[in-house]
């Protein structure tokens, strides 16, 4: 039997990542944000992503998708941008679309053919910047986990078991039984900062250490809740550390569902645009 030793994640930590603004701060500094999501019947989880970013206080958050898509977000977006990716063009779009980005937040809702593969090929292994990987993002690499350890820039991966499990050539179930080993196998193949959702997350850094996230409840358990973690971990990774990125992001995530839990007295119900609507206040109550 092996002992794992994880660091239980606590308010006074994320409080000392998340420094007060700036009176004279501008939209650009505030973050920028890519996100690269959605497709026809999964645009909404690109506009969970994108305002999960804005409400964790990015100040330009532009959705990048599909020319179908990004046609059909257009007439729904207000504080959000929109930009397409010509699959014609891929490198030159998405070359223009990443350009003066602090961050990218890659895989909801996008889909996993060849178009979106090519996609996420360029962008999560070439682009030298920080990026959160998730859910078809994530997918894409089943059955080649290592090659994320030859990406430029860093990597923020927020896999669900059933990702995790696909990256390892595992079922979800072995995941679950094992999930700090699998963890720690995901981090040493990837070299990436590692994110495993679920009841009790646990974070885990290419460094060795790892963190446990004691906050949170089924309400979570909703459809959705996981495209809102990935834009409030791509917004804060505009303004600190990757690694306090990811810490920060999923204590305020699960702080939401918990603030929402006790307000409605329900373990059900929750809606996932509810949960970012929640963050300005919790930030400030920090
Ligand atoms: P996803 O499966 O990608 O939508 O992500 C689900 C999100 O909800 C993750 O942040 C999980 O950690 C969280 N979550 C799901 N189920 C639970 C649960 N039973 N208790 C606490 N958090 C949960
Ligand atoms: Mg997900």
């Amino acid at each position: 039997q092996v002992g794992y030793v994880a660091e239980v994640i606590r308010k006074e930590t994320v409080r000392s990542y998340l420094q007060p603004r700036e009176a004279n701060t501008h939209k650009h500094a505030a973050g920028n944000v890519l996100v690269i999501a959605g497709s026809s019947g999964k645009l909404g989880a690109a506009l969970l992503t994108a305002r999960s970013a804005l409400r964790s206080g990015a100040g330009l958050v532009t959705i990048g998708t599909w020319p179908d898509a990004a046609l059909a977000l257009q007439s729904r977006v207000v504080e959000i941008m929109t930009t397409s990716i010509e699959p014609e063009q891929l490198e030159a779009s998405l070359e223009a679309a990443l350009a003066s980005r602090h961050a990218v937040a890659i895989g909801p809702g996008l889909g996993l053919d060849d178009r979106a593969r090519a996609v996420v090929d360029h962008v999560v292994l070439r682009w030298d910047g920080l990026k959160v990987v998730d859910a078809d993002a994530l997918t894409l690499f089943a059955g080649r986990a290592e090659v994320l350890a030859t990406a430029k820039g860093s990597l923020v991966l927020t896999p669900h078991p059933g990702e995790l499990g696909r990256l390892l050539g595992r079922s979800a179930r072995a995941i679950e039984e094992d999930r700090f080993g699998a963890i720690r196998e995901a981090v040493r193949i990837t070299q990436a900062i590692v994110v495993l959702k679920g009841a009790r997350t646990i974070i885990a850094t290419p460094d060795g250490r790892m963190f446990i996230c004691m906050a949170g409840n089924p309400a979570l358990a909703t459809a959705g809740s996981g495209d809102v973690l990935t834009g409030i971990i791509a917004a804060f990774a505009c303004s600190m550390a990757a690694e306090c990125a990811a810490i920060a992001g999923v204590l305020i995530h699960a702080l939401a569902a918990d603030a929402w839990s006790l307000a409605t007295g329900a373990d059900r119900g929750l809606q996932a645009s509810e949960i970012a609507e929640k963050f300005p206040g919790l930030i400030a109550a920090l």
